[in-house]
């Protein structure tokens, strides 16, 4: 039986080609708090446990090949870190730099949300052109937002400069699927924001899923424990279901969660961190 033919060229000399669209995922914890079970999980007292001190990690993503880096969240500014009690570890422009990553160069800059510690030191990249969900973006800078009980999860300065980096026309704004670049798509998953999106990478290592704040921690997604702070909690319910379909279908292959303190144990220390990174930096895939 004859197959068909492939349009492969034989070229056997050539090193295997891993292409314009496989990247090296970076991350790097770079703040903390300690909290509560009962404060991070909704209506914690359902379970009928006790409850117990959980660690909160901050994190930065940095998506990388030879052809180009992208940011996805800029991580919590110095100043609303202190407002807020917690602890930075390396101050994210810092972090940016020792990785290489410049304004200079205007990396794309990837928003799943518009929350304070996941937008904050925007203005580091302000010549970035910048992607993010229309329907996040809408209602951040919409009146529903300036209530109590979404205001308090955004700092009004930073809102105030995303919607100025609309009106310049920096924001590419999507519904639904994006394709950010060969091999890096953002998801629209809402829940935790209405307009929450993971990002899911083509790697080495298989395709990754920073799942940003649909996740996280990896006990919340494991054994289907909303987050505290929920916008659609429908919604949210949804995204673990959606996020165990694409595991099963193995469309994802690693999850990073936004906010626990085993990532950084599940993956690979980075080879040639940066002086000072070598605790705080993991890698997924190899470096293309
Ligand atoms: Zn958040």
């Amino acid at each position: 039986v004859s197959q068909p033919k492939t349009q492969e060229p034989q070229t056997p000399e050539r090193p295997p080609d891993t292409g314009d669209s496989t990247y090296q995922v970076v991350i790097v914890r770079y703040g903390t708090r300690d909290t509560l079970k009962s404060e991070v999980y909704l209506n914690f007292q359902l379970y009928d446990e006790p409850d117990e001190p959980v660690r909160l990690d901050y994190f930065l993503w940095i998506v990388r090949n030879q052809h180009r880096a992208l940011v996805v969240d800029t991580g919590f500014s110095r100043a609303a870190g202190r407002r807020r009690d917690r602890t930075l570890l390396v101050d994210p422009p810092e972090v940016f730099t020792a990785f290489g990553v410049e304004p200079a160069a205007a990396p794309t800059v990837l928003l799943t949300h518009a929350h304070y510690d996941h937008i904050g030191n925007l203005s580091f990249f302000a010549d970035s052109a910048i992607v993010m969900s229309g329907t996040e973006v809408d209602f951040w800078t919409g009146p529903v937002a300036r209530r109590a009980q979404f205001r308090y999860t955004v700092e009004d300065a930073e809102i105030a400069e995303l919607t100025a980096a609309r009106d310049r026309g920096r924001v590419r704004e999507f519904s639904g699927t994006a394709t950010v670049a060969p091999g890096i798509e953002m998801i629209e998953f809402g829940g935790h924001t209405p307009g929450l999106s993971v990002v899911r990478v083509q790697t080495s290592d298989g395709p990754v899923l920073l799942a940003s704040d649909a996740i996280h921690y990896y006990e919340e997604y494991e054994r289907d424990m909303p987050f505290s702070i929920v916008a659609d909690l429908r919604r949210m319910y949804l995204g673990f279901d959606r996020v165990r379909a694409m595991v099963a279908a193995g469309s994802i292959r690693h999850i990073v969660c936004g906010h626990d303190r085993e990532t950084l144990a599940q993956f690979t220390p980075l080879q040639d961190a940066p002086s000072g990174y070598a605790d705080l930096a993991v890698s997924i895939g190899a470096a293309t």
